[in-house]
């Protein structure tokens, strides 16, 4: 399902392909985020023409929003949305950190508060997990982990880590949709002996791909690179590695060159939002007062919709007024510069020139080593 078809002499980065139900991805990539089944902003088939192969989505909130039977209705969750790519579910063990939802956590599972139906409570097992997820017939279901918030103690981190360990178990036991692959997930914080621990606990019980958990919370550059560099080394290397919650591209151009080869995060299009702006020369940040009369597009080398037809001047003045426009061209231009700079990345390192690629983006992205 997973085939490596370059690997960079220099660095750990490698170029290769995952085959899904729905076609093959081509690695490394990001995945833009879809949890409530949207990208915000921006449709499925804007998706498509520029080139996103593959997104994630929530398989606990669209179980309980619209409800399965919504999207069962259309077929899969691929029908319901119209995109007919790859798509990813996550478990909903990320809402752990969601105060609004998350009521309690214990071997058994996690109890959730339905705010979307009364604000019920429900159990989610890990094979109530993965059964929602087998029915709304994602390509890739993730299984239910225990995640916690960066900074926590290594006690809270090591219980976590047993908890994911069992729990993978029991949803690989409840898998039966076999279209559909099922990833491991490994946590343990920013521990390095627990990571290595849990990188070797599924090295022992494999599954078809393998996502780091609990990262993207504010850990810090280096210790994204840290983790990486210990998951590279202990996970199994002829299979997918996912870097969750990583979507900033100096982050993206470090965990390439140690060994991963997918990403999503929410960030592009928050960042978009709030005017900061991924270009080939740096970031820049829209609110600010030199934009005012720039007549020029967020990125002269960027052949996506904004950047053909809207200037820097125009983008800061749709955003100043809060402007629904504005904050979809900007949430348009971050997904597409991110995309088209994974096509880049696996150009680079097709090419043998991955190495050199990531030195010339350390001028213009702080953090890349
Ligand atoms: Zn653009």
């Amino acid at each position: 399902m997973f085939k490596i078809q370059v690997q960079d002499k220099k660095s750990s980065a490698r170029a290769g392909i995952q085959k899904t139900a729905h076609g093959i991805i081509k690695t490394p990539f990001f995945m833009p985020v879809a949890t409530k089944g949207g990208v915000k902003h921006i449709s499925s088939i804007e998706l498509k023409q520029m080139g996103v192969h593959a997104l994630i989505s929530n398989g606990l909130i669209l179980s309980l929003t619209p409800g399965l039977e919504v999207i069962k209705k259309h077929g899969t969750i691929h029908d319901f949305m119209n995109f007919h790519g790859s798509i990813f579910t996550d478990s909903g063990g990320f809402q752990i950190i969601r105060e609004t939802l998350f009521i309690s956590i214990s071997d058994k599972g996690i109890i959730f508060k339905d705010l979307f139906n009364g604000g019920k409570k429900i159990l989610l097992t890990p094979e109530e997990c993965v059964r929602r997820q087998n029915i709304l017939g994602s390509d890739v279901a993730m299984c239910l982990d225990d995640m916690q918030h960066f900074g926590n103690t290594k006690e809270v981190y090591k219980t976590a880590l047993e908890r994911t360990h069992a729990w993978a178990l029991r949803c690989q036991k409840a898998h039966k949709n076999r279209k559909q692959l099922l990833f491991g997930i490994t946590q343990g914080g920013t521990c390095l002996d627990l990571r290595k621990e849990s990188c070797e606990f599924f090295a022992e019980h494999p599954f078809d791909g393998y996502a780091i958990g609990g990262l993207g919370l504010g850990e810090g550059i280096t210790n994204v690179n840290k983790v990486a560099e210990i998951s590279n080394e202990y996970l199994p290397k002829d299979k997918m590695r996912y870097m969750m919650g990583i979507g900033n591209p100096s982050e993206i151009i470090n965990a390439v060159s140690r060994g991963m080869d997918c990403f999503d995060s929410i960030f592009p299009t928050r960042n978009g939002r709030h005017g900061t702006i991924y270009t080939g020369k740096g970031r820049i940040h829209l609110k600010n007062s030199s934009f005012r009369m720039d007549t020029k597009p967020l990125d002269s080398n960027c052949d996506c919709f904004t950047c053909k037809n809207y200037t820097r001047a125009y983008l800061k003045h749709l955003l100043k007024q809060n402007e629904m426009l504005g904050l979809r061209l900007l949430s348009l231009h971050n997904v597409h510069f991110l995309t088209k700079l994974m096509e880049k990345i696996r150009k680079n390192i097709i090419a043998g020139e991955f190495p050199a690629f990531k030195k010339s983006m350390k001028r213009y992205y702080e953090g890349i080593d």
